[in-house]
């Protein structure tokens, strides 16, 4: 099997950088349909238009629908034709550059990412999530190549609830292990449609993993006060462009097999992608048989950032035996990647594992806050 490696034509990240995008944009078309959600577009569209009028790229500004269903690609397919866009900006979070993304495959044109915030891999990959009307899971749209560019304006992520940085954390944390299931198994990658590891795939996602842990809590303070620090322009690279090239390239396992798991169960619904691939992680190490310091590694920096580490944080705060077993039947179910596996993995060993896994964040939170300071202080003065 040949080694492939796969990736977007440009990554630009800094400080005020979507004011630079005309200056990109101009190597790559036109005339510009910018489609993004109201927030997104009210929050960056004053700086991206005048960027791309130096240019003389004229710009037509249409809103995202809020779901990245065929229906709304092919409205925004006829907006752009209407406009005779040759070129598609995509501003916002998943949903949006899905969108976008799909209506450039569709019209065989390139598109520029911007993404406001940085929650999970899709800027920087190859695949649309294709949604139902009623927002369910239809299918995967392979996309003929990654994003011709991705402009990350880390003003915009520090202004962006900090709930989705440490989200994209938890999904930039699945890249390390699952590409690392996926090289001892040397299964071909389902995300790029075959092909084995790079050395270049595994070097980004061993430098993704100690830049999580390295950075991440300097990185979630920073944006709680807006700023933009050296500390979070790291991890916004890591959640973006290291996890993105290395998660695509080095292909998924058990994690998110266990996250697609774990959606069945409707209290989970509520909960983002990358907290939920967060809990899936830690019970792919536990499935996978890892040494107990990579466990308590996980563990330790989950509970620093705030990270899903039992089956409460996920608002299972009562499952019964037949919720983890529904769980991981459908995280085993025919196609899921956790049969990237090294070894066969059956649902029992899912559900054993789950259990376990469970239990261990349970009792590592037990005990963090038993010496948790604010109870020692609290001792002291009774
Ligand atoms: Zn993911």
């Amino acid at each position: 099997m040949s080694r492939l490696f796969c990736s977007p034509g440009r990554y630009v990240q800094g400080a005020g950088a979507v004011r630079e995008i005309g200056g990109h944009a101009g190597r790559l078309g036109r005339c510009a349909l910018l489609v993004g959600g109201k927030t997104a577009l009210s929050l960056c569209a004053g700086a991206i238009q005048p960027s791309l009028a130096v240019e003389a790229i004229p710009s037509h500004q249409e809103y995202f629908g809020g779901t990245s269903s065929r229906p709304e690609i092919d409205r925004l397919v006829a907006v752009a034709k209407t406009h005779g866009a040759d070129l598609i900006i995509a501003v916002g979070g998943g949903a949006a550059i899905d969108a976008g993304k799909a209506v450039a495959h569709e019209l065989q044109a390139p598109v520029i990412v911007v993404p406001t915030t940085v929650a999970t891999d899709a800027p920087c990959s190859a695949l649309a999530v294709i949604y139902c009307d009623d927002g369910s899971f239809e299918r995967y749209l392979l996309l003929r190549r990654n994003p011709d560019c991705i402009l990350v304006d880390t003003e915009l992520i520090a202004r962006a609830p900090v709930r989705f940085l440490v989200a994209g954390m938890g999904d930039a944390l699945a890249t390390y292990w699952e590409s690392d299931s996926c090289a001892r198994s040397n299964a071909p990658n389902q995300l790029t449609g075959g092909g084995s590891q790079t050395l270049a795939t595994r070097a980004l996602a061993r430098i993704c993993y100690e830049t999580l842990l390295e950075w991440g809590v300097a990185a979630k303070l920073a944006v709680e006060q807006q700023s933009v620090t050296p500390a979070l322009e790291a991890i916004v690279e890591a959640n973006t462009l290291l996890s993105g090239l290395s998660s695509e390239n080095g292909g998924h396992a058990g994690g998110h097999s266990i996250h697609n798991g774990l959606t069945t169960l409707a209290a989970t619904r509520a909960k983002l992608h990358g907290e939920k691939v967060a809990f899936g992680v830690l019970v792919q190490l536990v499935l996978e048989g890892r040494p107990p310091e990579a466990i308590a590694e996980l563990l330790g920096f989950c509970h620093s950032v705030g990270l899903p580490i039992c089956l409460a944080d996920l608002e299972l705060t009562a499952p019964t035996i037949e919720d983890i077993r529904q769980v991981a039947k459908a995280s085993v179910a025919e196609g899921e990647t956790i049969h990237s596996t090294w070894f066969p993995v059956t649902a029992d060993m899912v559900e054993a594992a789950i259990l376990a896994a469970d239990a261990l964040g349970t009792g590592y939170r037990q005990r963090r806050t038993d010496r948790d300071p604010g109870t020692d202080e609290w001792l002291r003065q009774s």
